[in-house]
């Protein structure tokens, strides 16, 4: 039933009736939120969502997409005997196939995450596969996982099913009612404007799907997606095909297989996607399919029919072929937008919206509510996202690798092929010819290692040790005994000034930032539940001046951040000024007597001691240089105003021979890391991570006049006692063992945790992992530190040794010598 009378405002409007729209009315109403109204230019439908193949498929590439699909299906199990309306839902389960020794690892290692949250799943023979799927054909497999909960459902079923929960829950719903702008008023989002007048609104939600790029930029927010062609096809039917028949996902092939009314349904997943839409998505299109173009997906088509042969001997029935839209990195888009206050999105689902929508409604519902999500989605927050990435031609030739991703081999540190070069350091081509093997984060090539003479600079994915492995041994050693110089210009790098900056800043940091000049402060910004949303240096300039320095995937968040808690009455501004300097970062025992050689300054510990900055002179030019770490040795961080960037670069370079130096890439910085336990922020700490679990209370400036954001609430956390999960740092046993991330870690033989990040610790000889280790009761250091440990890598447990301390210079000897 479809409302007429269209009101003049709500509390909060969602544009957008796709499954994903339909699903936060849903759960909005499920809250108590009444007051809802879900406006869809066309139908119910009509988008993306009415063609899917419903695929309920749970073991996705990272936690937060498991656990999103996860809580997907619970929902989607339960809704027809709620509302009335059917979903179709048939509990076939699935069957992903491994054809070489590397996706057995990625599939082994991911079963066991997704174990972690509660997805049932069992490996099995090709013999249990053809018992299972008689017509499948098993001789190429090297492994199978059975996941015998997966389900498919009618996606249009099961969106009129959540429409008609949310209906009933109070929500309205305007079909044939575009949005054409969104209202704003000092940076808050107020409502719409449709053909049939304004809509005010608290909060507005763009679920527009591929739209939601239009949608967006008519509010002046950017949501960094593309549509691409998408492909299954459905064969005549077939003897002995029924619905039970588990779902075959076969990434070895780009495909997936399903029954579909006794014919055979083959989705493709292809390397080389086809973009779709980029002058614009056609008007009208509604219930809307593409022509498909036969001549590039038969080579596809022909490999995906080996895995039932059958289908050979019989005709195609259809080639369908309809538009979704893709993301830069294969992540949804979620969250607030980060310059306008209410204005939400959900779009982007790289063909896993139907699958994910459930838990999507179920987070972004909550989101609005209480004002942060349930739990730490940064993966698929808007906010990792940049300004730039909205670029029409990058966001078209990233496409056409980022919809086949899902199906490629995920080795750890592999990087993306499509779109690359966008941003490049003024260091970049030197260090290319000094042998840089360049990866790319937030758009800048970064030297992740260096090739040897005669070694080529490109990466041999494996899950064992990578063609790199000793270039990252002997980058660390130079570190560790002489000196190493890491171009890290990508760094974020804000100026904060103004009368008020101090009080700002006070109020942000855990630490006290109201410092001397000169002085520079380690510190997290925390959310007022003490969770830890950014993890920073800020440096005292002058007295109304602070440099505030992040990482580079962390830009827009941190900006924002600061931005939307400048007070109306406060005298603060924020500048970028990451483009304005290079970053040149001296690490090592010698990286002094390396400066001294070019500076007339006095860079002793004594005239320059640990955590300070000043300027000084390097040759014909000056630099900001600050005295800190995060590879656990004597360094100096370099501030070079981009123009002298060059000449600093090869001044350091022609002295540095004496003094063993080497070019060092982000590889060695974090194996250099994680010896010392210096936390990762995404990885490590994040928004549902307090400083006490994490073991960063010393930046918590307690008594603190005014306190600060947060602090209330990491009080009560002290005074309750224990922690309930603490950070702890394992040395593996086998030195041939190497971890990466979500490896689950057991203490006297039951789960305790997961591995948050893991690389190999040259100077320690063997892999490091960090991961929190949890206890009802509560966390003691001896629980955390004593005890059988083991970390869990694909299907064998490695003996771990736990310390709360960095096994690396525990005390921090070296750093400030
Ligand atoms: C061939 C194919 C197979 C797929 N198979 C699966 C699968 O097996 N499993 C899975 O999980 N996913 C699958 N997907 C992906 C899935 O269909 C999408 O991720 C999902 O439908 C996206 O839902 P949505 O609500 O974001 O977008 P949509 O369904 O496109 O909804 C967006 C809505 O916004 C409306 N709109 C746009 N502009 C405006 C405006 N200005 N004002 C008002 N309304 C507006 C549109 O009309 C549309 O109805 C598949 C996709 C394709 C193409």
């Amino acid at each position: 039933m479809t409302q007429t009378a269209l009101p003049s405002q709500a509390r909060v409007v969602i544009i957008g009736g796709g499954v994903i729209g339909c699903s936060i009315a849903y759960h909005l109403t499920k809250l108590g939120w009444r007051d809802v109204v879900l406006l869809e230019r066309d139908q119910l439908t009509s988008g993306t969502t009415w063609h899917a193949a419903g695929l309920l498929t749970t073991l996705r590439d990272t936690e937060t997409q498991t656990r999103l699909a996860k809580y997907t299906q619970d929902l989607y199990r339960r809704l027809e005997a709620e509302t009335g309306q059917a979903t179709g839902l048939i509990g076939c389960g699935s069957i992903q196939l491994a054809m070489t020794p590397d996706k057995a690892e990625e599939m082994r290692r991911g079963y066991h995450m997704a174990a972690s949250f509660g997805v049932e799943a069992y490996e099995i023979t090709p013999r249990e596969v053809k018992a299972l799927w008689p017509l499948a054909a098993v001789d190429d497999l090297t492994a199978a996982f059975h996941f015998p909960n997966d389900a498919r459902v009618n996606p249009t079923d099961v969106t009129q099913a959540l429409a008609k929960g949310a209906r009933a829950g109070g929500a309205r719903i305007f079909e044939h009612t575009p949005v054409t702008g969104i209202l704003q008023d000092q940076g808050r989002v107020t409502g719409v404007r449709t053909a049939e007048g304004d809509l005010k609104a608290e909060f507005v939600v763009n679920c527009a799907g591929m739209w939601a790029r239009t949608v967006g930029a008519m509010a002046g927010v950017d949501v960094p997606l593309h549509a691409a062609e998408h492909y299954y096809l459905i064969s005549e039917p077939i003897e002995g095909v029924h619905p039970l028949l588990p779902i075959l996902r076969d990434p070895g092939n780009s495909a997936y297989i399903r029954e579909e009314a006794g014919k055979i349904m083959v989705g493709l997943f292809e390397k080389a996607a086809a973009p779709w839409g980029h002058e614009g998505i056609p008007e009208g299109f509604s219930f809307g399919d593409i022509p498909p173009d036969w001549d590039r997906m038969t080579p596809y088509i022909e490999t995906a029919m080996r895995r039932v042969p059958c289908l050979m001997d019989h005709g195609i029935k259809l080639l369908f072929c309809g538009p979704e839209s893709f993301t830069p990195d294969h992540n949804y888009l979620m969250g607030e937008a980060p310059a306008l206050r209410n204005f939400f999105i959900a779009a982007g689902f790289n063909s896993l919206g139907i699958l994910s929508g459930g838990g999507v409604g179920f987070v972004m519902a909550q989101w609005i509510v209480d004002g942060h999500p349930p739990m730490d989605v940064w993966s698929v927050n808007i906010r990792r996202m940049h300004a730039w990435q909205n670029n029409p031609r990058y966001l078209k030739d990233r496409t056409v690798e980022a919809l086949g991703i899902g199906y490629q081999d995920h080795w750890p540190f592999r990087q993306w092929e499509t779109a690359r070069n966008v941003k490049k350091t003024i260091l970049h081509d030197r260090l290319a010819a000094a042998g840089a093997c360049f990866g790319e984060s937030a758009g800048f090539e970064r030297a992740n290692w260096y090739a040897k003479p005669g070694q080529a600079a490109r990466y041999e994915y494996a899950w064992g040790r990578q063609n790199w492995f000793g270039n990252n041994a002997e980058e660390h050693a130079a570190v560790r005994s002489a000196v190493g110089l890491f171009d890290q210009s990508s760094f974020s790098k804000f100026l904060v000034q103004g009368r008020d900056a101090v009080r700002v800043l006070n109020q942000l940091s855990t630490a006290e930032v109201d410092v001397a000049i000169g002085r520079c402060v380690y510190t997290q910004f925390l959310n007022p539940r003490g969770g830890i949303e950014a993890d920073l240096t800020l440096t005292r300039l002058a007295v109304d001046r602070y440099l505030v320095l992040t990482a580079p995937f962390t830009h827009t968040h941190v900006e924002s951040w600061i931005r939307n808690h400048i007070p109306a009455d406060a005298v603060c501004v924020l500048t970028d000024v990451t483009d304005g300097y290079a970053m040149l970062n001296v690490q090592g025992p010698h990286a002094r007597a390396l400066l001294s050689s070019l500076s007339s300054d006095d860079l002793s510990n004594d005239a320059f001691p640990f955590a300070t900055a000043r300027w000084i002179r390097l040759g014909h030019q000056t630099a900001l240089a600050i005295r800190l770490t995060y590879m656990g040795e004597l360094g100096f961080e370099l501030y070079v105003p981009t123009n002298f960037a060059i000449p600093v670069y090869d001044q350091i370079i022609a002295a540095g021979a004496t003094f063993g130096l080497r070019h060092c890439g982000y590889h060695t910085l974090n194996s250099l890391r994680i010896e010392k336990a210096y936390r990762d922020w995404s990885h490590d700490i994040g928004p549902d991570d307090s400083p006490i679990e994490a073991g960063l209370s010393f930046t918590c400036a307690f008594d603190k006049a005014g306190g600060f954001i947060g602090h209330e609430a990491l009080r009560r956390a002290r005074d309750a006692g224990l922690p309930k999960r603490r950070l702890v740092q394992f040395l593996l046993e086998d030195p041939s063992a190497l971890v990466y991330h979500n490896e689950p870690i057991y203490r006297d033989g039951a789960r305790v945790g997961v591995v948050t990040s893991g690389m190999y610790g040259h100077t320690l000889g063997a892999a490091i992992a960090m991961g929190y280790v949890g206890q009802a009761d509560g966390v003691t250091s001896e629980f955390a530190t004593q005890g059988s440990f083991e970390i869990e890598l694909a299907d064998r447990r490695v003996k771990a040794k736990p310390s709360l301390k960095p096994l690396y210079d525990p005390m921090g000897l070296r750093l400030k010598v």
